[in-house]
């Protein structure tokens, strides 16, 4: 008998949080010390940015492509946001657990709810917030990204979001970049250690 079967395996784990919070700094030193944890790769109708790789950010595609995945029921999850289609597919979820990882996504809070709604996922949920709303908008600014209304419409979509912790797992606010991801790695930690 082998008493480590007796932990869990093949835990997901969500991560959410309002864009400028941090989140892909944190996230991605993380799962560049963790072989264990590997990144769900989403389907996305949006332009790919300056800097971004297909099949390695995103999977870029059409938005008829889209919809007939999502008609074909080939997502696990999907939301539109900002005007454009984000969904995670099943496929790279069978990927992940195929190779006995475990999933990490980076979705925003409608996806995370609808991981929730399903019973078939065991999943941990994350939130990654900035410590307040005037710190975010700094940050965004300072980001240089956004005009006057696309810097609006985040603060107001952060506003939004930052009203639904509620319905997360845990709650990591990003003041200081090596705390949030030590915070990060002490969650995944303890939950693999959950009998
Ligand atoms: P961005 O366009 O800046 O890469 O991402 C915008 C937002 O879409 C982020 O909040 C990100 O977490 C979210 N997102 C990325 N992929 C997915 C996905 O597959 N499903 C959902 N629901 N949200 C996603």
């Amino acid at each position: 008998m082998n008493v480590k079967e007796y932990r869990r395996e093949g835990i997901f784990f969500v991560i959410t949080g309002p864009s400028g919070a941090g989140k892909t700094t944190i996230m991605e030193t993380v799962l560049g010390s963790d072989n264990r944890l590997s990144y769900s790769v989403s389907h996305t109708t949006r332009e790919k940015r300056k800097g971004e790789s297909e099949g390695e950010d995103y999977h870029f595609i059409e938005v008829d492509e889209f919809k007939k995945m999502k008609q074909e029921g080939e997502f696990v999850e999907w939301a539109e946001i900002y005007g454009d289609y984000y969904g995670t597919s099943k496929a790279e979820i069978d990927r992940i657990e195929g190779n006995g990882r475990d999933p990490f996504l980076d979705i925003d809070v409608q996806g995370a709810a609808q991981i929730r709604n399903n019973p078939e996922v065991k999943a941990v949920f994350l939130f990654v917030a900035p410590p307040s709303i005037e710190e975010l908008r700094r940050r965004i600014e300072n980001r240089g990204t956004e005009n006057e209304e696309t810097l609006n419409k985040r603060i107001r979509v952060a506003r939004k979001e930052l009203n639904r912790i509620r319905e997360f797992d845990y709650l990591i606010v990003n003041e200081e970049l090596d705390s949030a991801v030590a915070d990060l790695r002490a969650i995944i930690r303890a939950e693999r250690l959950k009998v």
